[in-house]
């Protein structure tokens, strides 16, 4: 059967890019969202209703020749009766798993996935525990429902364990030993339902509070994105994924430790849209439509910058040249994600210095 109506639960900016990349594919989505003024509302048609509300779910299915998601954190409950209606994909298990921060790490130990070392816990007591048993630094964060760096305590010694509580405090969270890291990087990948891989260059990324700021691609390091390629393809097959994966890693000491996963398009994969043959989107499509996957290859070196609280001046990024400009449509809020710009240049240096322009007029730092 041809598949070429695609529901998204949730209309936000993934959702919006994903409905771009469809329609030169013959590929129409359509979106349920909380809001008729989300961004992905604007370009393509809308139910609005709860996330999770069964009638509404049950009626983006019945116009969907398969579902997928903007926004992952749709319970498995709530999913389970759609799977009857259609194809969900990716997998209800890989949203399972990447909801909570515990079971995510247990599978990735499984699959001899290095993670750093940390502990469950849902009392003060045990925050104790596990500083004693894990020492410090190290970062308190919600098992579930946190993003963007929300939810998220770094304690660097013992008298702040009570601001920590008071900050974040309750059953469900989870102390992990604080990475020294000299780099973050991210890696996506898409798997079709017959078992066809596909791996993007790595990603370096920047982040400021637990947002990503900026993220410059490829990241030549072809041993590190050797492994990368290795534990996201154990994590897809593990899964019988389809669709677009990413994992995010820390670099410790040469070596990978996983962070955390996302079974979704990625922030730190906006770069593809310009910066390679077949973007993320696109691919994200291609895998759960049964189309053959596109090409991952790199057209050249890119920057990619979140435009974060506040949309920068349009004109004078546009004169940078190579630059590709992404407004999301959405209400300016302080750091919330409101676009994005996308820098393609032949060479290393030339894209750095335009990234320093684009810096200047995003008003971040420039790359230290
Ligand atoms: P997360 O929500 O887990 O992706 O965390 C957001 C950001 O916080 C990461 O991208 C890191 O910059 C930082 N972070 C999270 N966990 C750790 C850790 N265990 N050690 C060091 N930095 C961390």
């Amino acid at each position: 059967m041809k598949l070429s109506r695609v529901g998204i639960v949730g209309a936000g900016q993934l959702g919006r890019m994903l409905a771009l990349a469809g329609y030169p594919l013959g590929i129409n989505c359509v979106f349920l969202d909380r809001s008729a003024a989300a961004p992905a509302a604007q370009v393509a048609p809308i139910l609005t209703g709860d996330l999770e509300d069964p009638a509404q779910l049950a009626a983006l299915a019945a116009c969907s020749d398969v579902l997928t998601f903007d926004w992952e954190n749709i319970s498995g409950k709530a999913l389970a009766p759609l799977e009857k209606l259609t194809k969900v994909r990716p997998p209800r298990a890989a949203l399972e798993v990447s909801q909570d921060r515990i079971a995510e790490k247990a599978l990735f130990s499984k699959l001899r996935i290095p993670v750093a070392a940390h502990a469950a816990l849902d009392s003060k007591e045990q925050l104790i525990g596990a500083i004693h048993k894990l020492g410090l630094p190290g970062v308190l964060k919600t098992r579930r429902l946190g993003y963007d760096g929300k939810g998220q305590f770094v304690l660097r010694d013992r008298t702040q364990i009570d601001k920590a509580w008071a900050a974040i405090g309750g059953p469900g969270l989870i102390y992990e030993k604080f990475q020294e890291f000299s780099r973050e990087v991210s890696i996506v990948g898409a798997r079709s339902a017959a078992g066809q891989t596909v791996f993007y260059p790595l990603s370096a990324n920047s982040h400021g509070g637990g947002i990503l700021l900026y993220s410059l691609a490829p990241f030549a390091n072809p041993g590190l994105e050797r492994s990368a390629r290795t534990y996201l393809k154990r994590v897809m097959n593990a899964l019988a994924y389809v669709g677009v994966l990413t994992m995010e890693f820390f670099v410790v000491k040469g070596r990978l430790v996983a962070n955390e996963m996302a079974p979704r398009v990625h922030n730190s994969g906006h770069w593809t849209i310009e910066g390679c043959v077949t973007s993320q989107f696109e691919n994200h499509l291609r895998a759960i439509c049964d189309l053959p996957l596109g090409s991952t290859r790199a057209l050249g070196h890119t920057a990619m910058i979140n435009f974060l609280g506040k949309m920068p001046d349009r004109e004078r990024l546009l004169a940078i040249d190579g630059l590709a400009f992404h407004d999301y449509g959405k209400e300016p809020r302080p750091g919330r994600k409101l676009g994005h710009c996308t820098i393609l240049k032949s060479r290393v240096m030339e894209r750095n210095l335009a990234l320093a322009d684009a810096l200047k007029l995003i008003q971040w730092r420039p790359i230290p």
